[in-house]
């Protein structure tokens, strides 16, 4: 009986031995059906000689040593040979070149026809664990780096997406008489993830190369690496409930400062400014009353049970506090003080001591280092820094950082409105994940920010992400791209970030989009956030400028949608608003002449345009003000407007303006093209997976 992979496996780890010769390699991938070139063992040359004559063709001979892993830089490969004389040449000087090396034999193979040749791998990612790599260029691949990546396992999905994701993937779809039958590799791909799921301990797996023909494919080299014989980590995660988090009855401050400048003043004065309409306990040994609340010298004294408590202490004092917290029945312990993990060794250790004494008593725990929870829709503020008036918005932020969440609100209130705010510090209990899953599911919630410098879970991390973005969109900035960035991660927060491209993949397979800074992710937000998305690809722009219009028609080509066309009634309704001097139904250029009235009346033609799923106005700075109202009234029955407006930031409060109207105001064409091509990807995900 053949052996099967597992013995296959068994008998490489009896000979002390990890990494998987060629012929075994291939052994392995022929029993689940994966075509090779073969790999037949001579162990002489008369032998070597007898495989070839089996063939009837020409062979290739390769060394076969669990000491030789790159075959061809040592002289181990020998190509097309076509005679009797020409193989035994081949051992002969093989065999004396390897003398000396430890040697399981030589591999005798078909040669196979030239095709078009790629590399598959498999590779482990301290974050997402195992991933699956697809590149084009044989040898070349390392200079070129056109590869893909996707977390493991994928779907069928997702490997048509990763080939057609490497740039040169239009020579697969033929060029010069050669071709690639997609199918066939599409499922070789498949058939690698589920042989990694199925053997969790191959931990490394490279073919290289695969040769593509027009019909089907032949690996020509295989090499596979063990690692420990671990199951995957996961641990099945019960979705948790963190609703108590976001919406408490009562909240105590411990460490709360009636002295105006402490932190323990400002979270504690963002709880009663923001009027919480639930219970406010401030824990202050040496204060009778802070704010004009009776103080309470510890959490125990306080005469009901409190849901949520926050921590403001120092460091060192918080395993003490966090016990208190639980003695006395509290379910929800944010910890906003620092100096833990990120400062270093002694940091880790007392943030074990929290961790312990919390799980005993079943509380979960948020930060330590973070800038609480803000839910605009129970008037809850919790942040490190004072906050201004908020108004009930349907974005939701998760933040690794206190700062970059609550501390930009002070200007980004005023064109945006948020929900919750949910900042995660250095991740000792609830992470990103867990924040992601809970917020998502909160009905107050459409669109989804995340700030994140590391992933902590990240397999479920994506089958979370996934999930959620088959209803709503999730704009993520990760930082940490670059290795400078990397450092000032581990400083920061204490956190191990993975390799950037890993990243990308994981998340354009989970359905998330990467925003590119900042910027990018809030103009992206606003626009979700305020309007709904667009069904059709189909972009109907009205402009004041003419160069303006057509950088924006370029723009969304480049991002994948197109200039709508309007039907002949439409376009003679237009033409007798068009001045006369200017030509053209798509952009429509109104020139210095454009008013809102002329705007408003050409919109009523875009929306009853079967052929329009959005609109473009790009506006004068200038009179952007003017615009705002008459914008807001019009019906634009389910289609996305958002206005291009060159210059915005020197006209700031008419930015606003239009803002709150609902009409997100970007400064470039590109960026409004790129928004809406965000929204009608989301929209097509969304019809997709309905
Ligand atoms: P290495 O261990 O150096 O990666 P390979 O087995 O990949 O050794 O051989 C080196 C190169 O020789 C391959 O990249 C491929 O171009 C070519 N080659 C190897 N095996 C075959 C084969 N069976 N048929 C045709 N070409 C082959
Ligand atoms: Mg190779």
């Amino acid at each position: 009986m053949e052996e099967q992979i597992e013995d296959i496996f068994v008998r490489v780890r009896q000979e002390g031995r990890t990494f998987l010769m060629e012929h075994e390699s291939k052994a392995a991938l022929e029993r689940l059906g994966i075509r090779t070139t073969g790999s037949e063992v001579a162990r002489s040359e008369q032998e070597a000689v007898d495989i070839f004559r089996s063939f009837g063709g020409p062979v290739v001979l390769k060394i076969l040593s669990p000491e030789v892993v790159h075959k061809s830089d040592l002289g181990g490969v020998r190509l097309n040979l076509k005679t009797e004389g020409e193989v035994r040449r081949a051992y002969q000087e093989m065999a004396a070149s390897f003398m000396g090396t430890p040697i399981a034999g030589v591999s005798v193979q078909e040669m196979a026809r030239p095709g078009i040749e790629v590399i598959i791998g498999v590779a482990q990612d301290p974050t997402f664990g195992p991933v699956l790599m697809f590149g084009l260029g044989g040898v070349l691949v390392e200079v070129l780096k056109e590869v893909s990546f996707r977390s493991l396992p994928i779907s069928e999905a997702d490997a048509l997406e990763m080939i057609r994701e490497v740039k040169g993937s239009a020579l697969l779809q033929g060029y010069r008489g050669h071709s690639a039958d997609i199918p066939a590799l599409q499922s070789l791909l498949l058939q690698i993830s589920q042989m990694v799921e199925e053997n969790p301990e191959i931990r490394e797996l490279d073919l290289n190369p695969v040769f593509l023909y027009p019909q089907g494919y032949a690996v020509a080299d295989a090499r596979i690496i063990l690692g420990e014989r671990r199951p995957q980590p996961q641990k099945a995660v019960v979705s948790q409930d963190l609703r108590g988090l976001f919406y408490p009855q009562s909240v105590a401050v411990i460490g709360a400062s009636g002295t105006p400048g402490k932190l323990g003043w400002n979270v504690f004065a963002n709880l009663v400014r923001h009027k919480f309409p639930g219970k406010l306990y401030p824990i202050n040994p040496r204060a009778e009353e802070i704010q004009g609340l009776k103080a309470y010298k510890r959490i125990g004294d306080v005469p009901e049970t409190v849901d949520v408590a926050i921590i403001l202490v120092s460091a060192s004092m918080t395993p003490e506090v966090v016990q208190e917290c639980c003695d006395s029945g509290v379910r929800y312990i944010i910890v906003e003080s620092a100096g833990f993990a990120e400062l270093g060794e002694k940091g880790k250790q007392i943030e074990e001591q929290m961790m312990s004494i919390a799980e005993k008593h079943g509380a979960r725990l948020l930060g330590p280092n973070c800038s609480g929870i803000i839910n605009t829709h129970c008037h809850m503020v919790q942040s490190i820094g004072i906050v201004d008036t908020l108004c009930k918005g349907n974005i939701g932020l998760v933040s690794q950082a206190g700062v970059c969440a609550a501390g930009m609100l002070w200007g980004l209130r005023r064109i945006m409105d948020f929900g919750i705010i949910a900042t995660i510090g250095n991740k000792l209990d609830i992470n990103e994940t867990d924040m992601l899953e809970a917020i998502s599911q909160d009905e107050n919630i459409e669109v989804i920010c995340m700030y994140l410098e590391s992933v902590k879970a990240g397999r479920r991390f994506i089958d979370v992400a996934r999930g959620i973005t088959r209803q709503k969109p999730i704009v993520v900035l990760k930082s940490g791209r670059t290795e400078a960035g990397k450092k000032a991660v581990a400083s920061h927060t204490a956190s191990l970030a993975g390799i950037d491209q890993i990243f990308s993949a994981v998340f354009r397979q989970s359905g998330i989009v990467r925003a590119r800074d900042y910027e990018h992710m809030f103009n992206l937000a606003r626009a979700l956030s305020k309007q709904p998305l667009p069904q059709k690809d189909g972009v109907f722009i009205i402009t004041y400028a003419g160069s303006l219009g057509v950088i924006a028609a370029d723009a969304i080509t480049d991002n994948g949608l197109r200039l709508s066309e309007l039907e002949p009634d439409g376009k003679a309704r237009l033409l007798q608003l068009l001045p006369e001097y200017v030509g053209g139904t798509n952009p429509v250029d109104y020139t210095f002449s454009q008013n809102p009235e002329v705007v408003k009346k050409t919109i009523e033609i875009g929306v009853e345009s079967e052929d329009v799923g959005s609109f473009i106005v790009i506006l004068q700075a200038e009179i952007l003000g003017s615009y705002a109202e008459t914008l807001k009234g019009i019906d634009y029955r389910g289609k996305p407007i958002i206005a291009c407006v060159a210059g915005k930031e020197f006209a700031m409060e008419d930015v606003i303006k239009m803002e709150k109207a609902g009409i997100p105001v970007l400064a470039t064409p590109e960026e409004v093209a790129d928004a809406l091509a965000v929204m009608f990807r989301h929209a097509q995900r969304v019809k997709r997976e309905a």
